[in-house]
Parts: C-alpha cells; sequence; structure tokens
C-alpha cells in the first residue's frame, strides 16, 4: 500500500514515525514522507503520489498547523491521526471532524497498531483506535510494543527525500523508550498507565542494536555528533559499561544524552565520560524545592541536582539544565530563584519553557480544577503564552531572557528589573538562544545555519517524544 506521512517542518523529525516507516517497508508498504514547509504544493505533490491512506502528525501544540492541513490534503483518501495530540486528546477527534470527514486516529506508540492497520485490521478492533460514530469511541491501547528483533528505522524517510536533513552531521537517535519518574507535568506517567505498564522502568534496546541502529547511518549519511533523545539515558549499570567500552571503538562519535539528578551517580558520570559524552541535559525545572515537589511533581531534592551537576562537570562533560517557568502556584520571584540556581551549578547551556497544562498530565487535572485557560488550545510552540499564572507578561519577558541571564550571570533583581521589557521588544535574543544551541550541539555555525534556514527554528517544533510522534 503506498502510505503518506505529513508533518509540518523538518525540525518535527519524528524517530517513532521512522520506526513505524520501518515496519511498514519490511511488510511491503510504501511510506513516503511530505513535509508542509518544504513542499511549496503540498496537496499537488501527494495527489501525484496518489496514497492510498494519509498519516498526518497530530501533536500537542501543534493544533492550528492540523486543522489547517487537514482543510488543504487531497480530498477521497482516509485520514489517520497520529502522535501526542490525539493520543492524550482524543477529543481532538471532534474538532478535525468539523474541517473533514474521513479522519480517524490511532493512540500511543504505533509500532505494531499502525502496521494492523495498514493490514486490514479495523479501526474498532485496533488498539488504540480512535473513531466516530455517532459518538466519540476509544478502543484501549495495548500492551507496550516490544523493541526487540524490529527492522531498523527507516531514516531514509527523512534523510532521503529531503537530503539537507541528512547532510546536516548531528543526528538523533534512541537508545530505549520510558523513564522511571512520575514528573507532574510530564507524558511519562500517563503513557504508562495508558499501555497498562504498572512499573516504572526503561525499555532498553541492546547496546548491538543501538550500535547497528547508527552504524546504519553512519554508512550513508555524514554523523559528527549523536544527541540520544530517550526519556532517561542512564538507569542500568551493565548495559552502560557495555556501551561505554564499546562505542569509542565501534562508533567513535561525540554523543549527548538526558538523564536525571538522581541517576548521575560518580560512576555513571565516568562511563559517560568514558564513552564520550559532551553534554548531558538534567531537569532542574525549580529553584524552590517545595515547589518543585509540589505543583510539579517532582520529588527531586536541589542538594541531588547540585551533586549531579558537579559530578558530571568534574567527568569534563558540558551540562544543560531544562526549566519550567509560568507553571500553577510559582512567583516571579521564585522563578528568579530558578536562575540563581543554575547560575550558582555553572549550568552550561540551559532551556526554559512556559508551562503548559498538557492534556493527560498531573498538572492538566490540577488546571481543569482551578478553570482551564481559554486559550490553551490557540497555544503553539512557536507562540507560547504563560498560561497557568496572572503575571503573562513578566514571565514571557523572563522567558526570553532566561538563557541570558543564566549564562550572562546577570544578577537576578537586574534580571526582574528587565522582566518590564515587553517581549516582543526581546525577540532579537532568539538570535542569542539560537546560537547558544548550536554552540551545544558542536555544529559548526555554517552548517548550523544552513540547517536552521532550510528546517525552521527550534522554537516551532511540536511536542513529540522518541515513543510517540
Ligand atoms: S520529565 Fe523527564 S524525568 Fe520526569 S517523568 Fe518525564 S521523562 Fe521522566
Amino acid at each position: 500500500m503506498r502510505l503518506a506521512f505529513i508533518q509540518a517542518r523538518a525540525v518535527d523529525e519524528s524517530l517513532a514515525l521512522a520506526d513505524v516507516s520501518g515496519a511498514l517497508l519490511n511488510r511491503g508498504h510504501r511510506p513516503r514522507l511530505f513535509l508542509d514547509r518544504h513542499e511549496p504544493r503540498l496537496a499537488a505533490v501527494v495527489r501525484r503520489w496518489d496514497p492510498e491512506l494519509l498519516i498526518v502528525q497530530a501533536a500537542m501544540l501543534g493544533e492550528p498547523w492540523l486543522m489547517d492541513v487537514l482543510g488543504r490534503l487531497p480530498k477521497g483518501i482516509p485520514i489517520v491521526l497520529v502522535g501526542t495530540g490525539i493520543t492524550f486528546e482524543p477529543e481532538l477527534l471532534l474538532r478535525a471532524l468539523a474541517v473533514r470527514d474521513e479522519v480517524i486516529g490511532i493512540r500511543g506508540e504505533l509500532d505494531d497498531s499502525l502496521p494492523a492497520f495498514v493490514d486490514g485490521v479495523g479501526i474498532a478492533d485496533l488498539p488504540g483506535g480512535v473513531w466516530f460514530d455517532g459518538e466519540l469511541r476509544t478502543k484501549e491501547v495495548g500492551e507496550f510494543p516490544s523493541l526487540d528483533g524490529r527492522p531498523l528505522p527507516h531514516r531514509g524517510l527523512y534523510f532521503d527525500r529531503y537530503p539537507f536533513l541528512g547532510a546536516f552531521p548531528w543526528k538523533r537517535f534512541a537508545s530505549g523508550r520510558g523513564c522511571i519518574h512520575a514528573c507532574g507535568y510530564c507524558y511519562a506517567a500517563p503513557l504508562r498507565a495508558m499501555h497498562q505498564d504498572a512499573k516504572r522502568g526503561v525499555r532498553r534496546k541492546s547496546v548491538d542494536r543501538v550500535i547497528a541502529e547508527v552504524l546504519a547511518v553512519q554508512r550513508q549519511w555524514p554523523l559528527e555528533r549523536v544527541h540520544f533523545c530517550d526519556d532517561l539515558f542512564l538507569p542500568k549499570i551493565g548495559w552502560l559499561e557495555e556501551f561505554a567500552e564499546r562505542w569509542p571503538s565501534e562508533i567513535g562519535v561525540p554523543f549527548s544524552c538526558n538523564s536525571s539528578p538522581e541517576t548521575m551517580t560518580p560512576r555513571n558520570a565516568g562511563l559517560l565520560a568514558r564513552a564520550g559524552a559532551r553534554l548531558v541535559g538534567l531537569g532542574v525545572e525549580s529553584g524552590v524545592d517545595a515547589l518543585r515537589h509540589g505543583p510539579l511533581g517532582r520529588p527531586t531534592e536541589t542538594e541531588v541536582i547540585r551533586a549531579a551537576v558537579a559530578r558530571l562537570k568534574e567527568a569534563g562533560i558540558q551540562v544543560q539544565t531544562f526549566n519550567m517557568l509560568g507553571f500553577p502556584g510559582e512567583t516571579l520571584d521564585d522563578a528568579l530563584e530558578t536562575v540563581r540556581l543554575n547560575q550558582e551549578m555553572g549550568a552550561d547551556r540551559v532551556r526554559a519553557t512556559l508551562a503548559w497544562p498538557m492534556p493527560g498530565s498531573a498538572m492538566h487535572l490540577d488546571a481543569v480544577e482551578r478553570g482551564l485557560p481559554d486559550d490553551m488550545e490557540e497555544a503553539t510552540k512557536g507562540s507560547m503564552r504563560a498560561v497557568c499564572v496572572e503575571d503573562r507578561a513578566a514571565f514571557e519577558s523572563l522567558s526570553a531572557l532566561f538563557r541570558l541571564g543564566v549564562v550572562g550571570r546577570i544578577p537576578p533583581p537586574m534580571l526582574k528589573a528587565m522582566t518590564k521589557i515587553p517581549v516582543s521588544l526581546l525577540r532579537p535574543l532568539t538570535l542569542y538562544d539560537g546560537f547558544q544551541e548550536l554552540r551545544w550541539s558542536g555544529v559548526s555555525v555554517p552548517a548550523g545555519l544552513a540547517y536552521a534556514l532550510r528546517a525552521g527554528r527550534p522554537v516551532h517544533r511540536v511536542t513529540y517524544h522518541a515513543a510517540l510522534p
């Protein structure tokens, strides 16, 4: 069957779609990707491919694009919505059906369910199926698909059709899926519950498999930096020991990854350094223990975060922190404590996100009780608003100033005064932010600029994960 995957932009490149595309190819189907931003005549090129099914990314914080593209895609071809949006908010299907007919959805990880649907399993029998027959129906999502024995991901889905993506020497991979934590703002715990997985665990690929996936890419496309975008790279010491032993000789490319402060033991930090890690991302979220433990549902102590950062730095690995601003109950002074903590720890790179109660999360349940903000559905990644707090303007300005404030060590009282500057006047700082992102990726400025001009700004990337498009 000819299948068309439809996404908005190259920056939305999804490992989950490459995984399921590999499975579809292996079954003799013909998947092809169409990126709206890179196809000036999207409807015409899709029609020429003459697909029998359109698989459209329905991701969180991507709804305005989704509704627009549904109206433009060729008529008369069934559409399946996949991704974080339809997974955690199946009611999205009702809004899609207001735009066009013949739309259904599939929730959860797609590795088994999408190929089964393409091979003829009806939507009402399909684990994760979402459809409308006078009322909205959902079929239970099954167990998590096993990651063992899968066909290799079809990275050519992106890199062959859009060669500028293949030419970019920084590439993402996943060594596993899942997380041992259950933060209140995150998709990990609700996804586990949806897939009826009682354990908090990481489903890890073997080191053999990870190396095979990377080698398959390295043989065909330039590869100078690898980023493991797993939620949590570290929890299994035996795996890390084998990885540290083999990665330098079998791949030999510097890499970055994400983990949590709790997993950053001195031994793990040492193994990461031995393997060739250049940068590790850790969640800080808030500089105030009570807020991190309370509204954010993350029981990590500040002292554990400080120790993790210190261990990484001792091992010669740079640290990137993830921070959240403007969550329910946070004041501007609290947010400035987050700046202060990052400055004190000497975070090398920082990211700050304005809080958005993700449907399905504990933060969303809390927001529903408090009354959801009116403008939640209009939010997109490129135009985030501080929807959870009253002093929106100051938080939005702080979000724009955060990276400069930490890296430039601007005293928090001065930064507070600067939050009176309207965010519209702080837009040029996105260039500084982009430059900082390039620095952590380790890619040269010309290569980074060439990629950014074609692919779009990372700030526009919708909310997806290694496990879900
Ligand atoms: S935010 Fe990160 S550490 Fe927390 S549950 Fe999600 S993936 Fe795990």
